[in-house]
């Protein structure tokens, strides 16, 4: 992957599944830039590492965390990735994890089965309180931004956004919401005006281009099937007004969704932000 040709590897190793990777030397051959020319060794696994960190937006030690858990599941040696973890960083974001309850079932979604993310366990025994959540934070100023986000959906859980949001805002911190859009029904109101001023950026999966898309990949529950498509897109017409970033994200790869069409839906229709993620790549 080091290599300057190896263009087509270096895709490859974007898209494979984190739980799946894991990283090598094929010493005494093969060896990586920088040391290419001179005899393999092991501890230049570490070149190897650092461009798969690269090549994936991540930092070293993102990957390190990933590969030394598959480390465990493949030889049983080292720790198992502890459950309840209540705030985690990736990159240098700090990501909040709330609830592994969520009003959809999405067929990519493995929250129920292995609810694991960049080598980190977000299994849940029971939900923290608003209290536990803040205390999980050290100093919000130190990341580029706070996220509510895990396997599950955090509108469920709107006053604990609005509480631990308004404490990073006091204490310097910016803050983004990955939501479903589900919010405005799950809470029987409009909640985008309790977001403002809490909140600098939200993100919520559209995920396809039609209703029927939508409820054949997303599987909400049965009482919000059949109009949740349409009420995602208002609430995404109504974060515009009281949140300063807005983004449309999709899972790609997902059968019966057009991605020209969700990438005209969010860019030309809404006017916001849109991103496109591969579905085995979480974080
Ligand atoms: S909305 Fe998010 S948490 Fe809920 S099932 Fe889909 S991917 Fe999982």
């Amino acid at each position: 992957m080091t290599f300057k040709k190896s263009d087509e590897l270096r895709e490859v190793a974007k898209t494979i599944p984190a739980d799946r990777l894991f990283s090598e030397t094929d010493c005494p051959y093969l060896t990586p830039v920088p040391h290419r020319g001179k005899r393999n060794e092991p501890s230049y696994v570490n070149f190897t590492t650092e461009k798969l960190a690269e090549i994936r937006g991540l930092k070293i030690e993102d990957v390190e965390r990933t590969m030394a858990l598959n480390f465990f599941e493949l030889f049983g040696i080292g720790e198992q990735a502890k459950t309840g973890t209540i705030s985690y960083k990736i990159r240098n974001s700090l990501y909040l994890n709330l609830t592994q309850r969520c009003t959809a079932d999405c067929v990519f979604c493995t929250r129920l089965t292995k609810p694991v993310v960049q080598g980190y366990n977000l299994k849940l025994d029971r939900e923290p309180t608003a209290k536990e959540v803040w205390e999980s934070i050290d100093d919000p100023k130190k990341y580029d931004e706070v996220v509510f986000c895990g396997f599950g959906e955090p509108t469920l859980r709107l006053d604990v956004i609005k509480e631990v949001a308004k404490k990073i805002k006091d204490a310097g911190g910016r803050v983004r919401l990955n939501t479903n859009g589900h919010g405005n029904v799950i809470n029987k109101r409009n909640i985008i005006p309790e977001l403002s001023g809490l909140i600098d950026e939200i993100s919520v999966s559209l995920n396809a281009d039609s209703s029927e898309a939508y409820d054949d990949i997303c599987q909400p529950l049965p009482m919000f099937r059949n109009g949740i498509y349409g009420k995602i897109k208002e609430f995404i017409e109504e974060a515009k007004k009281h949140i300063s970033e807005v983004q449309a994200s999709i899972v790609t790869h997902q059968r019966g969704v057009d991605e020209t069409q969700c990438e005209e839906i969010a860019i030309k229709d809404f006017g916001v932000k849109y991103r496109a993620r591969r579905y085995n790549i979480v974080g």
